[in-house]
């Protein structure tokens, strides 16, 4: 299983200036953030691939674990292998977030963190497609939908093995990651850049990778939520 460790990260000044909304020349400087945050910030990934067995209804096998997940059965019809993973940018720079008296300065580290960790989830997603010579890859993470759960990460933290000692990351009991900057999920082969953020109605989530789209979550029969 392998350690893919100091994914490069492309963060632009210009990207984090403007998902900041620091003008040039304010009062705060982006390449001051950035020069404090680099250093903290250590991306690195484990994965796997993984075949898939039987499929129900709202349930598929992956690696002999049951995932239940209606969305997660539809996306996974085309493929029958997919790579879970765990992927962190460490915990150095939300420990350094946290430490700063300044909330405005506090809120910009913890946004440079988010913006870093879907960084490392591209580079993850170049090198699997690389090795596998795949064109797309689509991702889903358990519980950022209501039809996958924060209760799948168990069978999907027990695909991986040992990801403390391996990669830094646990699984608390009431099953969130730590360190906090962290995602885990299933990446897998699709014609299209599916994320779970396309069925996700939250309107202020620093992590959003991709645009909401009501009809395609009404399409999945999900409840109507205005976002
Ligand atoms: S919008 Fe945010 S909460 Fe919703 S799926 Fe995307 S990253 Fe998760």
């Amino acid at each position: 299983m392998p350690v893919l460790d100091a994914i490069p990260l492309s963060l632009s000044s210009d990207d984090v200036g403007r998902a900041l909304r620091i003008r040039p020349g304010g009062e705060e400087s982006v390449q001051e953030l950035l020069d404090f945050a680099r250093p903290l910030l250590r991306p690195r990934a484990l994965f796997r691939d993984a075949v898939i067995g039987r499929r129900e209804e709202a349930a598929v096998e992956i690696g002999g674990r049951l995932f239940h997940s209606r969305v997660l059965v539809h996306n996974l019809a085309g493929t029958d292998l997919v790579f879970p993973f765990v992927l962190t940018v460490g915990g150095e720079l939300e420990k350094a977030a946290s430490a700063q008296g300044d909330l405005l300065r506090q809120y910009y580290l913890e946004t440079i963190a988010d913006m870093a960790l879907n960084a490392a989830g591209e580079g993850l997603k170049k090198h699997i497609r690389g090795v596998f010579g795949l064109k797309k890859l689509g991702l889903m993470d358990p519980g950022s939908l209501e039809d996958w759960p924060l209760a799948e990460q168990a069978p999907l933290f027990s695909l991986l093995g040992d990801t403390e000692s391996r990669l830094g990351v646990r699984l608390t009991d009431s099953l969130l990651m730590v360190p906090r900057k962290s995602i885990s999920g299933i990446l897998f082969p699709s014609e299209e850049s599916f994320t779970s953020c396309r069925l996700c109605p939250r309107a202020d989530c620093q992590g959003r990778r991709m645009d909401y789209e009501p009809g395609l979550r009404r399409s999945f029969g999900l409840e109507d939520e205005a976002p």
